[in-house]
């Protein structure tokens, strides 16, 4: 199998499965638990947490364990509405954001709020100066993403954090970096969001793990899950110490060749741009820079036939977001592509281990696509 859809999964290492297997058999302890398997555990959670937010570049007391990034997303949202409430019901985001933070969006519109999405440009890309024309006196809060889904697009939350902070808003900052994490470098106490959102299973973690880094600025959060008060107080639960664990391990080792990694990708991104431009009717689409996302149409050629014709000969990309189920992606749309380049648009990504030989066993089975097949009208 050829895997190059990293932005959607990825496989967990053994390293990090067998750590896994050691907390599921041997240290299995309940963390709130009065005797050594128990304090173990909660050791082990803390020593986790710590791991994950010395390399998200933040305090462990910021930090706060989630079941993936969706709900990361969520909860940074409802958080930010809530500390508003008194200032005002307007949010500002992007209309390219992953459907984790655009459908609370819709729920907050539900709940009477107003929602000015902001649209990218052809490349895929938004401003801050975009976000400070929308700003207002009402405004609670701006989401913004760290590294587009679909594109590989960098925002730009630095500024935007800058240009927030110029004005003296009272609004939080959001940045979902789910895709940014461990690819894009960055130290959420620098960065200037006050709520951060990951995701494990986008760099070699399970599934079913995440975490969100809350600043100093979310005063008096309300817990997400209220209950026995565990993760600070903030998200009751049992902790899901396997996956911590899993998740821990992961960010080690990923920090441990992160360098390497991120160059690697850099110039396999560059050779599958090379080599998929030389085939005719191909096109990039944005102009992310993200190591691993790289966003090309075969234009005419539906991307779902192409994914599901080179997904049965063992070539795993996506036609977009993994989230979509077959839906035309609004992130496209939003960047107003011609309707045949739009029907067209695979994603690749990458990862530590992809080869140039899967680039150009990809590029050969694009090229027998389009030979095989004809455009759409
Ligand atoms: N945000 C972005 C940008 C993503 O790419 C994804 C997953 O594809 C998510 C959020 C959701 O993360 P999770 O699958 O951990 O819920």
């Amino acid at each position: 199998m050829i895997y190059l859809d990293h932005a959607a999964t990825t496989p967990v290492p053994r390293a990090v499965a067998d750590e896994m297997y050691a907390v599921l058999t041997e240290g299995f302890g309940n963390p709130s638990a009065q005797y050594p398997l128990g304090r173990d555990a909660h050791a082990l959670v803390e020593r986790c947490r710590a791991t994950v937010a010395e390399a998200l570049g933040c305090a462990p007391e910021r930090f706060a364990f989630t079941s993936c990034g969706t709900e990361g997303d969520n909860w940074a949202i409802r958080l930010a509405a809530r500390q508003g409430r008194h200032t005002g019901r307007h949010v500002i985001t992007t209309a390219t954001e992953h459907s984790a933070v655009l459908e609370p969006c819709r729920l907050l519109e539900q709940d009477g709020y107003e929602v000015t999405y902001l649209r990218p440009d052809r490349s895929g890309n938004i401003t801050a100066e975009q976000v400070a024309q929308a700003l207002r006196e009402d405004t609670v809060l701006v989401s913004v993403m760290l590294v587009n889904n679909e594109t590989g697009c960098v925002f730009p939350v630095r500024e935007i954090a800058d240009l927030m902070r110029a004005r003296g808003t009272k609004a939080l900052l959001h940045t979902d970096a789910v895709q940014g994490f461990l690819k894009v470098p960055f130290r959420a106490d620098a960065l200037g969001a006050d709520l951060i959102s990951v995701s494990g299973h986008k760099l070699g973690a399970p599934k079913g793990v995440g975490g969100l880094y809350l600043g100093e600025r979310v005063r008096a959060p309300r817990p997400l899950l209220a209950g026995g008060g565990q993760e600070m107080g903030l998200r009751s639960g049992t902790e899901a110490t396997a996956q911590l664990a899993g998740f821990a391990r992961a960010v080690a080792l990923r920090r441990a060749s992160l360098d390497d990694d991120l160059a690697h990708m850099a110039q396999i991104k560059a050779y599958a741009l090379e080599r998929l431009l030389a085939i005719e009717g191909v096109e990039r689409v944005g102009n992310g820079t993200a190591p691993h996302i790289l966003a090309v149409s075969l234009v005419g050629y539906p991307s779902q036939n192409v994914v599901e014709e080179l997904g049965a000969q063992g070539i795993c990309i996506s036609a977009g977001s993994a989230c979509h189920r077959g839906q035309p992606s609004h992130v496209y749309k939003a960047m107003g592509l011609p309707k045949h380049t739009a029907a067209g648009v695979l994603r690749v990504s990458f990862g530590p281990a992809t080869t140039e030989a899967e680039i150009d066993a990809l590029a050969a089975a694009l090229q027998a696509h389009r030979a095989r097949r004809f455009p759409m009208l």
